[in-house]
């Protein structure tokens, strides 16, 4: 109805009743989910790409509740953004990954670093950074093993602000990372005022390693110019075996996908961890 123009604004049809009916349902429902203990992480491995042995592990946030059943991320998170519900969840997700990430130096012995995506209106809110130390000191978790993804979106207001929060996050020796690189920038020098460690290439362009004619080139690119800047590179989205040949042949540092493991609730995750991480 919408794309009708603009007069069909004025009439509230029945398919858009429900759809905003869907909507406060949900956030309503959102809003218990924290008490309720309906979120749960899952957990998959970031590994080096030369010898396929973990190095890192990203959570990702997954969303139980009775009425729906298993909701993903990206149909909850956007009601999380507008609602500021993501600045509640977010806490929990450091405090969470933070804990878990403490249990992986048990099981193998030496440090296994966690990844935490962070959205735009959680890290522009006033008590991030005090929520990222908490969860570090809560958990006794060297601020090293802390990574936060960061989408380049992020970045596009240009900020003092922004640039100010990565700086002291920086300070205060927490790793950053851009997510979903090559998607949602049209300038790279960004790369060089902000204190980022690592690019993470979007899963669109290792899908294309393969697929199209080209598409390595811009892969092998990406990777020359982020070691260049004295960044690490983790290719996202890594399915096929063709492409982690590409990858170790190109030299990218660090691979994560459904080649090496699917992401994992807590329980499977660990057991994943035990028989792989040699
Ligand atoms: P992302 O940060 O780019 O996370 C990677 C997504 O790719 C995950 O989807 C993961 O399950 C999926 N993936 C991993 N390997 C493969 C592969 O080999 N092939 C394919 N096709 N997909 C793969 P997921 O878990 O559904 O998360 C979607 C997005 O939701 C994430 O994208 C991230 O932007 C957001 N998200 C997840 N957890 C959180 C969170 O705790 N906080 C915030 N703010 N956002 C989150
Ligand atoms: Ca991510
Ligand atoms: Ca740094
Ligand atoms: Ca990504």
């Amino acid at each position: 109805a919408k794309r009708q123009g603009k007069s069909s604004y004025a009439h509230f049809t029945p398919e858009m009743s429900e759809v905003s009916h869907e909507r406060l349902q949900m956030e309503s429902r959102m809003r218990r989910a924290l008490e309720l203990n309906e979120f749960e992480l899952y957990f998959q491995p970031i590994v080096k790409t030369a010898t396929g042995k973990v190095h890192a592990v990203e959570a990702l946030l997954r969303w139980n509740n009775p009425a729906m059943g298993m909701i993903m991320p990206d149909r909850f998170i956007p009601l999380a953004e507008e609602t500021g519900l993501i600045i509640a969840i977010g806490e929990w997700v450091l405090e969470q990954a933070c804990l878990a990430a403490t249990g992986w130096r048990a099981i193998t012995g030496r440090d296994i670093g966690i990844s935490v995506n962070v959205s735009p209106r959680q890290f522009r809110d006033s008590g991030f950074i005090n929520a990222v130390m908490r969860a570090l000191s809560n958990n006794d978790l060297a601020p090293q093993l802390l990574e936060l993804e960061i989408t380049e979106r992020l970045l596009l207001d240009n900020s003092i602000e922004t640039a100010e929060i990565l700086r002291e996050l920086d300070r205060a020796g927490i790793r950053l990372s851009v997510d979903d690189f090559g998607t949602g920038y049209s300038a790279l020098s960004y790369l060089k005022s902000y204190p980022f460690d690592t690019l993470k290439i979007d899963r669109t362009f290792i899908n294309d390693v393969t697929k199209t004619q080209g598409g390595g080139s811009l892969v092998r690119a990406i990777i020359n110019m982020a070691h260049s800047l004295g960044l690490t590179i983790i290719a996202e989205g890594v399915e096929e075996e063709a492409q982690t040949l590409f990858l170790k042949q190109e030299g990218c540092d660090m691979s994560q996908g459904y080649f090496y493991s699917r992401p994992l609730p807590a329980g499977e995750f660990n057991e994943w961890l035990n028989t792989n991480h040699q």
